[in-house]
C-alpha cells in the first residue's frame, strides 16, 4: 500500500530536514514506497525515520541514512553501481531511480531472494541480485562507476577499490562493528584515493563467506 499524500509529504519533509538536499535524491526517495521493504507489523513504521528489523538478523537502514549515502555517492544516470549487502533491496530501489544499472551482493540467499521479489514487484528492472559475498565484489561486472557498502568494514576492502573506475566514488562505514563507525567517501583519482568523513553511523558488520 503506498502512503497518503500527507504521510509521503512529511516524510520528504524529514529526509530534507536531515540534510538531504539533492533534488534528484529527494526524487527518488519520494517514488520508492519503503513499506514494502519493512517485515509484518514494521510496515506501519516505514515513513518514520528509523531502522527496522528484518530477517536473519538484520536491518532495514535509516531513510535519512540512505537517502544521505546515495547523496553522497551521486549516481549519474549513466552509471553502473555495486551495492554490497542488499538486505531488503530498499537502498538498491533508490538507486535504481538514479542509475544505469545496479548489482546488488548479499550473503543470505533468503534475503536475497525476498528483495529481489520486492524489487520486481515494483518493476524495477535495472537491478540483478545476486547471493555471493560481497568482500569480493562482482569480478565479471566490474568496473564500476560507484559502490556503496551497506554493512561495515574495519577497513576499505581491497577488492572493491580494485573493481572501481578512476574518478569513481565509493561510500562505505568503517569501524568495528561493536561501537560508532564513521561512514566516509572515497574517490579514487588518477593517482592515489581522497578521503572524506561524512557523519557517525551504526550498521551491521561485512562477514566474509555466505551466511
Ligand atoms: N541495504 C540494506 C540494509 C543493509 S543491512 C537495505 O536497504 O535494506 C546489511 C546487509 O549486509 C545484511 O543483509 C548482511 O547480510 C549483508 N552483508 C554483510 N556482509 C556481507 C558480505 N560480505 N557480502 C554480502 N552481503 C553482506
Amino acid at each position: 500500500m503506498s502512503p497518503s499524500p500527507e504521510k509521503l509529504m512529511q516524510y520528504l519533509l524529514m529526509l530534507r530536514n536531515s540534510g538531504v538536499t539533492d533534488k534528484r535524491v529527494l526524487h527518488a526517495m519520494g517514488l520508492i514506497p519503503r513499506d514494502p521493504f519493512a517485515t509484518g507489523a514494521f510496515q506501519d513504521r516505514a515513513y518514520e525515520d528509523t531502522a527496522l528489523p528484518i530477517s536473519s538478523g538484520q536491518t532495514l537502514s535509516q531513510p535519512s541514512i540512505v537517502a544521505k549515502m546515495t547523496q553522497a555517492l551521486n549516481p549519474g544516470p549513466r552509471d553502473k553501481v555495486l551495492e554490497i549487502g542488499t538486505g531488503t533491496g530498499f537502498q538498491a530501489a533508490v538507486l535504481s531511480q538514479l542509475a544505469r544499472r545496479v548489482y546488488t551482493v548479499e550473503r543470505f540467499s533468503k534475503l536475497a531472494q525476498s528483495a529481489n521479489k520486492t524489487l520486481n514487484n515494483l518493476g524495477l528492472v535495472n537491478v540483478t541480485v545476486i547471493t555471493a559475498d560481497g568482500s569480493m565484489g562482482l569480478p565479471n561486472q566490474a568496473p564500476f562507476d560507484r559502490i556503496i557498502l551497506t554493512a561495515a568494514a574495519e577497513d576499505p576492502p581491497a577488492n572493491l577499490l580494485a573493481q572501481l573506475k578512476t574518478n569513481g566514488i565509493m561510500v562505505l562505514p568503517v569501524g568495528q562493528s561493536s561501537t560508532v563507525q564513521t561512514l566516509i567517501k572515497i574517490t579514487k583519482k588518477e593517482i592515489g584515493l581522497d578521503y572524506e568523513e561524512l557523519q557517525e553511523v551504526r550498521f551491521v558488520p561485512l562477514l566474509s563467506g555466505l551466511a
